[in-house]
């Protein structure tokens, strides 16, 4: 059986919570020999800071290094407001994500069948919906360099942010979407704003020759981010997968992921560059944070975190049948009526965070 090391990283907030509801899953993919999951416990954000004045520690880098993949809860909360910018909650995701190399950030945005009737949301829903946005997650203007904000002197100031893009790096985002789109509805929109940016220009150009040279099977279509934003709106379901920036791809996922009705039932995946083994770094969080307002009530939902791990299941391990019965489970739970405080609609009552994944378990 297939052993494979995992580093839980429960976090702040409702993080913890969440975290137990994943190890119940993972106990029974244990127990079913699915494969031999080993789960090391590691301290990230407020909790890091609170244990050692630091966002995430070396020994805790080490161990992301050393693991098959990370799997994160949730960073941050008003009580570490204060504390200094270099050791804020955030800067140990940011620390993980650039040390592991984590350069595509894959967000599925997939409407539950039992939540598209969702009036009581005061939500707009796209029932049937399932697209996947690819976000380049490690260059772009978020990390371009000069970033700076000059004093002119005379009264004005002058800020700086640079888009940056090489051959390589759109390349390997690019292979990333083609090789998802193979195994969904075989279809990429490519998205930047080839018409004003020279980094667009080039992305445009990078991305029709790979598709030309090893991917001609799937079909590619380019479109303006501007256009996207729009189409995503007036007609969702005409996509597949969407491969983009850093920038466009952090507003595009948002706007997707509220066309399900439910930013904080969704997971992610964040996954690096396969080295000479075949082997690659890869985390998975949900989409939503710390949740502070509710943290150590029990009411989180932890279906995001539950398909966080189930991506871990499909992307780093392998597993496409356990992952597919995870995500059968969340279905079959959410058809059964089961829902959270916050996907309650008209429902008559509500389940605790322990409660929903008992279900999700049982459903496995
Ligand atoms: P971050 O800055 O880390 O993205 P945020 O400020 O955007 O965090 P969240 O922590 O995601 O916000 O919370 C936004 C709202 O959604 C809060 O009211 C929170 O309680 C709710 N929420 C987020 N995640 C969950 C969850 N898993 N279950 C229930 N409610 C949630
Ligand atoms: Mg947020």
């Amino acid at each position: 059986m297939a052993a494979y090391k995992l580093l839980l990283l429960p976090g702040d907030g409702i993080g913890p919570e969440i975290s137990a509801e994943a190890e119940k899953v993972l106990a029974v993919l244990n127990e079913a020999g699915v494969a031999s999951f080993e789960v090391e416990r590691g301290l990230v954000g407020g909790a890091a800071y609170d244990a050692h004045k630091q966002a995430i520690s070396e020994d805790d880098m080490k161990r992301a290094h050393e693991a098959d993949a990370v799997l994160l809860a949730a960073v941050g909360g008003p009580k570490w407001d204060g504390v200094p910018y270099d050791v804020r909650p955030e800067a140990g995701l940011l620390r993980l994500r650039k040390d592991l190399g984590l350069f595509a950030n894959l967000r599925p945005a997939i409407c539950y069948p039992a939540l598209a009737d969702a009036s009581s949301l005061k939500r707009e829903i796209v029932d049937g919906l399932d697209i996947m946005i690819v976000r380049e997650l490690t260059g772009g203007v978020y990390f371009g360099e000069p970033k700076e904000i000059t004093d002119l002197g005379n009264g004005q100031k002058r800020a700086v942010d640079t888009q940056v893009y090489e051959t390589y790096e759109i390349e390997r985002i690019g292979r990333v979407a083609f090789e998802l789109a193979r195994k969904r509805g075989n279809k990429v929109t490519s998205s930047e704003k080839s018409n004003v940016m020279k980094s667009g220009y080039l992305w445009r150009e990078v991305i029709t020759a790979l598709h030309k040279r090893e991917y001609a099977d799937v079909t590619l279509e380019h479109m303006l981010a501007d256009a996207l934003g729009m189409q995503l709106v007036r007609w969702p379901k005409q996509f597949d997968v969407i491969v983009t920036d850093n920038l466009f791809g952090d507003m595009l996922s948002d706007e997707a992921a509220m066309l399900t009705g439910s930013l904080g039932m969704l997971p992610s995946a964040s996954l690096g560059a396969a080295d000479e083994k075949g082997k690659r770094h890869a985390m998975y969080e949900p989409c939503h944070g710390s949740a502070p307002d509710i943290a150590g009530k029990g009411i989180a939902n932890p279906i995001a975190m539950i398909g966080s791990l189930g991506m871990a299941l499909r992307y780093s391990f392998d597993l496409p049948k356990a992952a597919d019965a995870i995500d059968a489970a969340i279905a079959n739970v959410l058809a059964k009526g089961l829902r959270t405080a916050d996907i309650k609609g008209d429902a008559p009552s509500t389940v605790s965070t322990k409660e929903m994944g008992d279900a999700i378990v049982a459903e496995l």
